[in-house]
């Protein structure tokens, strides 16, 4: 599939209030075909070259109801600094992942998020669990895995996930007070 600028679904088609479903292992020949472009366009994404020349928007995930496939898929890659300094790429191409576990400590991004799917500045804190446990089958590795994700890597996740529930970054930020001082919450 062309996944591009213009192909990604907006925030103003209905389909993205839309719940997805389920997938079937093991992964059909189109499905995990689709995962790959998916995968190839937020690997793609980061290189400014590539970027301009095949009009991507620059991207740490994407999920397939945003190509207008409602289904549980979505495809991650971004670089992160672990506990000793070193960079660190996380990618997945996971289908059906779900949340087991997350810390009662809070996080968000400083700059807030954005998404492939939004054009309009939503300006706030979009608050998440500092920490969660993933479990999913990963079409990358081709096995079931589970993730311990804190910090930016946890945020990009929760954000995908949300997809998948029809939730969009700016339904999280609060209304009356976009800055409001989270306790005890992870400030990235
Ligand atoms: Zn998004």
């Amino acid at each position: 599939m062309l996944i591009n600028n213009d192909t990604i679904i907006k925030d103003d088609n209905p389909l993205m209030r839309e719940k997805s479903k389920s997938v079937k292992l093991p992964l059909s020949k189109e499905d995990r075909d689709l995962l790959m472009d998916m995968f190839n366009y937020v690997k793609d994404s980061i290189n400014p070259e590539i970027a301009e020349e095949k009009n991507l928007r620059p991207a740490v995930g994407i999920s397939a109801i945003q190509v207008g496939v409602p289904k549980r898929m979505a495809a991650v890659r971004l670089v992160d600094i672990d506990k000793n300094d070193n960079e660190i790429i996380h990618e997945y191409c996971l289908v059906n992942p779900k949340i087991i576990s997350s810390s009662v400590q809070k996080a968000y991004l400083k700059s807030g998020e954005g998404c492939l799917s939004v054009l309009d500045e939503h300006e706030g804190y979009v608050v998440r669990n500092a920490r969660i446990t993933v479990e999913s089958y990963d079409a990358l590795q081709d096995k079931f895995i589970k993730i311990r994700a804190r910090g930016y890597l946890a945020i990009v996740l929760q954000h995908e996930l949300d997809h998948f529930e029809g939730k969009l970054f700016y339904d999280r930020i609060n209304k009356e007070n976009p800055f409001e001082e989270i306790k005890n919450a992870l400030i990235i």
